[in-house]
Parts: C-alpha cells; sequence; structure tokens
C-alpha cells in the first residue's frame, strides 16, 4: 500500500453541505493522540494529524485507531444498501468484488476509511464502512459499473452516512 498521498489530491471531491454530520464525531477526535502513536490492531501510524501507513514511522505507544474502534465498537460511519433486484443477484459476484477492490484502494490512501462489513440479505446488501469517503467512493463506483439511481444523506441527527443504490427507476 502507498502511505503518503495528498489528501486534497486523493480526495477531489466537492464538500456539499448537505452531507456533513450534524454532531461531532468522537471516533475522529485527534485530542490526546501524539505523533508515534500506533494502532495495535491494523499497524495505522498517527503522523502529523493523521493516521496513515507507514512502514518507518517510529512507533512508542499504542492504541485502536477509530477504524478499528468503529469495528470493535459495530459502530460504522457509512452504510451503502443496495436494494436487491433481478440485475443485482445476476451481477452479485461482480458487484460485491467491485466493492471489495475499490475499498482496499481506498484504504490504501487513507487508512481510516475501510469496509468493515458486506451482508447480503434476501433484501439487499448492506455495505457498513469506517468513515464516509471510502462510502462515498463505493456508492459512485457502483453508479459508474452498475448505473442505477443513488440517494445519499445524513439523516437529522445521525453521525450516520448512508447511501441507497437500486438498478430500478425508483429505488
Ligand atoms: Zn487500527
Amino acid at each position: 500500500m502507498n502511505p503518503i498521498r495528498n489528501e486534497s489530491a486523493a480526495t477531489g471531491m466537492r464538500r456539499d453541505k448537505r452531507l456533513q454530520p450534524h454532531t461531532n464525531d468522537s471516533y475522529r477526535a485527534p485530542a490526546r493522540v501524539m505523533s508515534g502513536t500506533g494502532c495495535r490492531e491494523c499497524g495505522a501510524i498517527y503522523e502529523n494529524g493523521r493516521w496513515i501507513w507507514s512502514a518507518s514511522a517510529e512507533v512508542t505507544r499504542q492504541l485502536l485507531c477509530p477504524a478499528c474502534r468503529r469495528i470493535q465498537d459495530h459502530a460504522p460511519a457509512g452504510e451503502l444498501w443496495l436494494k436487491s433486484c433481478d440485475y443485482l443477484n445476476a451481477h452479485l459476484d461482480q458487484v460485491v468484488a467491485l466493492l471489495s477492490r475499490e475499498a482496499r484502494n481506498e484504504a490504501g490512501l487513507h487508512a481510516l476509511e475501510r469496509i468493515m462489513d458486506i451482508q447480503v440479505q434476501s433484501d439487499g446488501v448492506r455495505v457498513s464502512t469506517t468513515g464516509p469517503h471510502v462510502l462515498r467512493k463505493l456508492a459512485a463506483a457502483m453508479l459508474r459499473a452498475h448505473h442505477g439511481r443513488l440517494s445519499i444523506e445524513y439523516r437529522d441527527g445521525e453521525r450516520l452516512l448512508r447511501a441507497r443504490w437500486s438498478h430500478e427507476s425508483r429505488p
């Protein structure tokens, strides 16, 4: 994985006020985390205000990074719901492979942006993520590769970014 990448170049997405959470995110709070801290679970390193992958950084103390805390707490930051339909059922393997590939690329760029879980259910596929950025990437990848319709929103008072995708004309 490439540990160092310019954040703004990698983001490249227009900020939309409606997509900002209404409440502070305790999993992101940088307070009390010092450079040289490593995650004991995934090995990400806290350096210069952000969590990165680094093979060379010197780790002087360890804790759980925000992404691993979310995984441990079952507290996703984003959720993508793919509504079941004939198209989705026929392309399920490709969809899961696409989401996994996109998430792998994203986690390489942003250490805290990962897929937590992909659950295939009778009425659809539920994908939970540790960050909102990877959720937007996954949603965009679905539109690019499989078309369909997408809605994405923070519900009032929630910290969870929700995206819904459907191949039908009405999601
Ligand atoms: Zn971690």
